[in-house]
């Protein structure tokens, strides 16, 4: 029987469990680790950002919860794939053993997810052998090291920074209603690329919402997005970002290009220049890094940016039966020399060659090479608005992008969950997330 541990149920590693799970049998079997319950759907994480509610309550921030996290146990049901919820604490390629994090490794705090177990021999409570090792561990914030990022911005990751920023937006909104704070709320936002704009422009469109539903000024509100580059977006077409920036202005957001950020604090942005931008919450946007966990990992060699490099099969050069795939590595594409950019449809392809190549080699059989394929994308920029650059030079804006958006998540959801469980979810997210349109 050969082990197979996917270390990460995100976009890549969840698409590797369930190719791999075909496989999976006498031979084979595949157990996917995970510190959380449920697979982060980040592509809608700005809606549960600025989601407002009809009521607020429990309710309201548990169905956000939902609307983005799908539970392991749903995608999973039937599956050939087992699943643990744990902290992977380290990683021994030598030894081949996954070791967890000390305690209760369960952290969820959904009722309806339960823990699955692992099972078999090579178990024990604090850590799992394997015979092949995918690394789907994504990304997480980087600081960049500028002072009181990490202390006083609120960052935008995980369903919790999502939760955090809702509740942040409605409380301002409260205490001015109440008298207990002056207006404008301002909403300092650092970084403009797709995550720090998508998520300016759907917080511009809820304030614009809350402060009618209030009855506030039209000025209660602003929000400033930080680029230090001289455009934002610097990887899209002139003209799709003129339509972005468009956009943006017409929703009330100032772009402050050029602007190096010295340092936060929790109601300020200090800019290289020497300039102090006063605002009422910071959000950092602005950057990523590789899982640190992998610095951590003997043997494992990684670039100057803390990514692994790996082969044309997605193997870690040196180690064939160690896989790499998603935000953690480092592929340069043959035909621009370029790396290949952390999306989430790149960890999916990655992760599809992933269980090819797994079930292949351990056939003895000849491995296929990843041909990265990333000439689309779609920023939904505010409302039922989206510039959709579906290649090569067909862009689709305003509504239509916004409806092409919305079926490539179904389409995602249909791909990871059965059809009823996939439009049930599809439908939920559109209710929920329409009211501020
Ligand atoms: C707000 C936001 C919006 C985005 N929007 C888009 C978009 O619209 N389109 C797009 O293509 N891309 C988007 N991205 C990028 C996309 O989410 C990533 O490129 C993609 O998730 C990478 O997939 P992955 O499988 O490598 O890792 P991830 O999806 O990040 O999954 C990694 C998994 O590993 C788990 N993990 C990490 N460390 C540990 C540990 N020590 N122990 C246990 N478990 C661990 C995590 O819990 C997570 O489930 C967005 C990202 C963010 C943050």
């Amino acid at each position: 029987m050969q082990k197979v541990v996917i270390l990460g149920g995100g976009f890549g590693g969840v698409r590797c469990a369930l190719d791999l799970s075909r496989y999976a049998g006498d031979e084979l079997s595949v157990t996917l680790i995970d510190r959380n319950s449920y697979h982060l759907f980040t592509p809608t994480l700005y809606e549960v950002a600025s989601a407002a509610p009809i009521k607020e309550d429990d309710m309201f921030h548990l169905q956000l919860r939902r609307s983005i996290s799908i539970p392991y146990s749903k995608i999973f049901a039937g599956k050939n794939v087992q699943l643990v919820q744990a902290e992977i604490a380290s990683v021994d390629l030598v030894n081949k053993r996954v070791t967890f994090a000390g305690g209760d490794p369960v952290r969820s705090s959904l009722a309806e997810v339960r823990r699955t177990r692992a099972f078999g021999a090579s178990e024990t409570s604090n850590g799992i052998d394997f015979d092949y090792c995918v690394l789907a561990l994504g990304s997480q914030s980087s600081d960049f090291g500028i002072p009181g990022v990490y202390e006083y911005a609120y960052q935008f990751k995980t369903i919790s920074d999502g939760l955090a920023l809702n509740k942040k937006m409605q409380e301002l909104f409260r205490d001015i209603k109440e008298g207990r704070a002056a207006s404008p709320i301002s909403f300092l936002i650092i970084g403009a690329g797709f995550t720090g704009i998508e998520l300016a422009a759907e917080l511009a469109s809820c304030a614009r919402m809350l402060s009618k539903k209030l009855g506030l000024d039209k000025r209660a509100y602003s929000l400033t997005l930080f680029e230090a580059a001289p455009n934002i977006l610097p990887m899209v077409q002139d003209k799709e970002r003129d339509i972005i920036v468009k956009r943006l202005t017409e929703l009330g957001v100032a772009i402050m290009s050029n602007s190096f950020i010295e340092s936060v604090t929790s109601d300020s942005v200090k800019l290289k220049s020497g300039q102090t931008v006063k605002g009422s919450a910071v959000v950092w946007t602005a950057g990523v890094q590789p899982s640190v966990l992998l610095k951590s990992i003997h043997g494992l060699e990684l670039t100057p940016k803390g990514k692994v490099p790996v082969r044309p099969t997605l193997a870690v050069s040196g180690l064939p039966s160690v896989y790499a795939l998603g935000d953690v590595i480092e592929f340069i594409d043959p035909k621009t020399q370029k790396p290949v950019p952390g999306l989430a449809h790149t960890a999916l392809a990655q992760g599809r060659v992933t269980a090819r190549n797994i079930a292949t080699s351990i056939k003895g059989r000849q491995l296929k090479e990843y041909v990265p394929y990333y000439d689309s994308w779609i920023a939904p920029v505010g409302a039922k608005f989206a510039v959709a650059h579906l290649g090569q030079g067909s862009t689709l804006t305003g509504f239509w992008g916004w409806l092409v958006r919305g079926l490539a998540d179904l389409r995602y959801f249909m791909s990871i969950l059965p059809l009823k469980q996939a439009l049930a979810l599809f439908r939920r997210d559109l209710m929920l997330f329409s009211k501020n349109d």
